[in-house]
């Protein structure tokens, strides 16, 4: 998909949340991170980079991908169901999960780009009926300032911005970023501290902040559990995953997603067995648990928990919704946590 007419990149701006050190060397306050980078030295999200003391945001205004997807792939499944959303990313990401799908844009940071500007993707948007501009495929925390950038063109224009996010940023960018987005689908990977450092080269506590900072801001939030058979499919596992779910105050659906083998985990693909025990267990405390990468109905549609009535019925992976203007159950009239 072409992103507008293709001008020439924008002129990068400064970057944000960096600190110049009397060294030379430039601090990065953006992630948990915490790089200190000397001249010509790249952080190891490949987004960031250290020019003659100063800390240059590399990918802005470039794109390595743009599509047209359907909103529920995301997965946002509560939020403008049925709709279709331009999906954009550049290389790079501060996590380096070794099971990550998306490795080759994600980890590969010197995939191809193209020029565009927040201008282009906005109209883009619009001339595809596109319900706003999604953030996604690698990881938009670390293209910082063009998220934030377009995120402002997109609100001026009546556009949404979603976020397809690690959750790994300080808190104080993080407050900066916010206020811009309209939702976000979240990866909670484990609630093992060990899963994170030793397989995603991270901390978990700032994930789960950021989770807590997302839902306190009124972002729409959803979250994803990519399923690794071996690494966090134990019942004790999933059970913490879902307590903490629970106790965030309001209701946030949960994404199961079946694993396959890619960059550098080469565990077998996650059973179906496993992944329908994760949505029984889970669904005995939460009223919204879905599954991914799966074929079959089940965790595929929305169902009112009162009476079981079809809300989003999935069966052509666009949601086809039955609810009421507000987002009430159309037999009960229960309200869900929906936005249309
Ligand atoms: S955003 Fe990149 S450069 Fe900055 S601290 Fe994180 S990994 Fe390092």
């Amino acid at each position: 998909m072409s992103a507008g007419p293709g001008s020439a990149a924008s002129p990068a701006p400064p970057a944000a949340w960096w600190r110049a050190l009397p060294n030379g060397q430039a601090a990065c306050d953006l992630c948990p991170i915490g790089c200190r980078l000397r001249e010509g030295q790249t952080g190891p999200c490949g987004t960031r980079a250290n020019r003659h003391g100063v800390m240059a945001p590399l990918h802005y205004g470039r794109i390595a991908t743009a599509a047209l997807d359907p909103i529920e792939k995301k997965p946002l499944f509560h939020f403008h169901p049925g709709c279709d959303i331009l999906s954009v990313a550049a290389p790079g990401c501060n996590l380096h999960c070794a099971f990550c799908q998306n490795w080759n844009l994600s980890q590969e940071h010197d995939a191809p780009t193209r020029p565009a500007t927040a201008r282009e993707l906005v109209a883009t948007a619009i001339d595809h009926g596109s319900v706003g501009i999604a953030f996604t495929y690698s990881e938009p925390l670390v293209w910082f300032e063009f998220v934030r950038d377009t995120a402002r063109a997109a609100r001026a224009a009546g556009l949404a911005t979603v976020l397809v996010t690690n959750g790994y940023l300080n808190p104080e960018p993080l407050a900066e970023l916010l206020p811009l987005i309209d939702a976000a689908n979240i990866d909670l990977k484990s609630m093992d501290d060990r899963f994170y450092r030793r397989v995603c080269k991270a901390r978990l506590a700032p994930v789960l902040d950021s989770i807590r900072r997302f839902v306190a801001a009124g972002v729409h939030v959803e979250l994803t559990n990519l399923v690794i058979p071996g690494h966090n499919d134990d019942e004790a596992s999933l059970e913490a995953l879902i307590d903490f779910v629970a106790g965030l105050g309001r209701p946030v659906p949960l994404h199961f997603s079946a694993y396959h083998p890619a960059w550098r985990m080469q565990a077998p693909p996650t059973p179906r067995a496993t992944l329908l025990r994760a949505y029984e267990q889970a669904s005995r405390r939460l009223d919204w648990v879905y599954l991914g990468n799966l074929s079959g109905e089940q965790g595929r549609d929305s169902r009112c928990p009162t009476c079981a009535t079809l809300l989003v019925d999935r069966s052509s992976y666009r949601g086809i919704s039955t609810l009421t203007p507000s987002a009430a159950c159309p037999h009960c009239g229960t309200p869900h946590p929906f936005i249309l």
